[in-house]
């Protein structure tokens, strides 16, 4: 096919105009990084994994008090508590089905104790669905990983609350 010479000439123009963006671009700071090995900042309210904390001494924060499963629009969070020996009330299971949380975070929101947290963990992705039915034992490693970011993060909010 044979081109006249204004299709020639437009050809050329946009042809001059798109080189001189790529090069606009080209000498630009990336807007992209190398995942996962660069990863870029959260917000202290990124609502990721969520985790069980545990007070300085060991103990468990959670008092069972069963507002964050009253609380979860998803019903992901199933509860069941009785007392200890020196009376204390805590949970015998602490389940969070992660294939129905939506992450809105209003199980952290209601807590009274900072217990139940969603912290800045984001790469929890499974190969089967089993794996995202977590239990107690599971939210309290989360917590015990966690701790030293999830107290940091907490803290930075704590104004804004
Ligand atoms: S983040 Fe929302 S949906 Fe997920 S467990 Fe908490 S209250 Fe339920
Ligand atoms: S995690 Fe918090 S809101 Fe949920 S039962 Fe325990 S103390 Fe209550």
């Amino acid at each position: 096919m044979r081109l006249d010479k204004a299709a020639k000439a437009a050809f050329l123009k946009e042809f001059v105009e798109a080189f001189v963006l790529s090069m606009r671009y080209f000498f630009r700071p990336k807007a992209t990084i190398n995942y996962p090995f660069e990863k870029n900042p959260i917000s202290p309210r990124f609502r990721g994994e969520h985790a069980l904390r545990r007070y300085p001494n060991g103990e468990e924060r959670c008092i069972a008090c069963k507002l964050c499963e009253a609380v979860c629009p998803a019903l992901a969070i199933t509860i069941e508590a009785e007392p200890r020996e020196d009376g204390s009330r805590r949970t015998t299971r602490y389940d969070i089905d992660m294939t129905k949380c939506i992450y809105c975070g209003l199980c952290e929101e209601a807590c009274p104790v900072d217990a139940i947290v969603e912290g800045p963990n984001f790469e929890f992705s499974t190969e089967t669905r089993e794996e995202l039915l977590y239990d107690k034992e599971k939210l309290l490693a989360n917590g015990d990983r966690w701790e030293p970011e999830l107290a940091k993060r907490l803290e930075l909010d704590a104004p804004y609350r």
